[in-house]
């Protein structure tokens, strides 16, 4: 999921920087939720016209998973405001239902329960603006892994096939051509890193489940993973790795969120065994990149490994430098472009 200028540039790599999820644990007792027997009573009321205040208003960290993900407004402060957040939780409940197609109860019923406790991508599902064109202006882009976390279950070896299978995949609906290059001395477009915890860009992982992952939108190419979780590929066990990553790279293209349920951008995580591009994932990510190129499919080979312009090695950091001076000098300015 496309804009303009270099402010709503700004602003979204803010918003991406504003996800911060809560403990599971601490959703899953109380805190507001309903039991899956009021959910029908709850179709009923909204049904009726009239919506229902079931959820406890004065919970301010069901509040917080909605300010993070873009359903309340950035501006609210939601731990010391239990009055505000009386007044707004219902809406951002029904935004949330009307995202991911769900009944529209308004208030936080089992099956928003459900999608809440899912881990997830820490990327925002909802901005102020229309979104969609961010997007790179060159086809031919650089990736590299840079960094890599020895706790990782998944070897060099297995991460580096896993990322190329995923760019293949969005190459084989676009005409994109993303090569990988492992020279440190060559700079790239797209920098795929591995952290646990906090790690430089204000927005923490939070160890297994929970958070997953994050990216940034186009052209800061930013891939980072928790590399706290229990990352395997395709067995089903612990988190499925390039399920995960097919998803962030579609971040670092320029794609945000869907609430289509089966896209491969649909933010929650329930392991597939068949992880493919849904025709939500490829009809926004034509959007941006057009369809498969004959001519460049053939030159494809002949152009990675991309031997482009090279810089000194201690430069090879310097884009992720750039993105912490850029946030300091936004923030100011995100109660005013972030939702509402
Ligand atoms: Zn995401
Ligand atoms: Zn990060």
């Amino acid at each position: 999921m496309a804009t303009l200028a270099v402010v709503c540039f700004l602003m979204m790599y803010w918003a991406s920087m504003m996800a911060m999820p809560i403990p599971r644990d601490t959703l899953s007792e109380g805190h507001g939720f309903e039991d899956p027997g009021q959910h029908s009573k709850d179709v009923e009321a909204a049904t009726s016209g009239v919506v229902s205040t079931f959820v406890p208003l004065d919970d301010s960290e069901v509040a917080k998973y909605f300010q993070d993900y873009g359903f309340l407004p950035q501006s609210l402060h939601v731990e010391t405001d239990p009055e505000s957040v009386e007044v707004n939780l219902t809406d951002a409940i029904l935004k949330f239902q009307d995202f991911f197609e769900l009944p529209p109860t308004g208030v936080a019923d089992a099956r928003v329960q459900e999608l809440i406790d899912l881990p997830r991508c820490g990327l925002p599902d909802v901005f102020s603006f229309s979104v969609g064109f961010f997007r790179w202006y060159d086809l031919n882009l650089t990736y590299r892994i840079v960094e890599l976390d020895d706790s990782m279950p998944l070897g060099r070896q297995v991460i580096g096939d896993v990322i190329r299978d995923a760019m293949q995949m969005w190459m084989s609906v676009t005409s994109l051509i993303l090569c990988e290059v492992n020279d440190p001395d060559v700079d790239v477009d797209i920098h795929i890193r591995h952290f646990q915890g906090e790690h430089g860009d204000g927005i923490s992982f939070d160890g297994p489940g929970g958070t997953l992952g994050h990216a940034f939108l186009p052209t800061f190419g930013e891939v980072h993973l928790d590399a706290a979780e229990n990352w395997t590929v395709d067995t089903g066990d612990g988190i499925d790795y390039f399920q995960v990553v097919v998803h962030e790279i579609g971040h670092a293209l320029g794609l945000m969120h869907s609430g289509v349920e089966g896209a491969i951008m649909y933010p929650f995580y329930r392991f597939r065994s068949d992880v493919e591009l849904h025709q939500d994932d490829i009809q926004g990510i034509q959007l941006m990149y057009g369809t498969p190129d004959d001519l460049q499919r053939d030159v494809r080979e002949h152009r990675c490994p991309y031997s482009g312009p090279t810089r000194s090695p201690s430069g090879q950091r310097q884009g992720f430098e750039k993105t912490k001076v850029l946030l300091s000098r936004i923030e100011s300015l995100t109660g005013y472009f972030l939702m509402e």
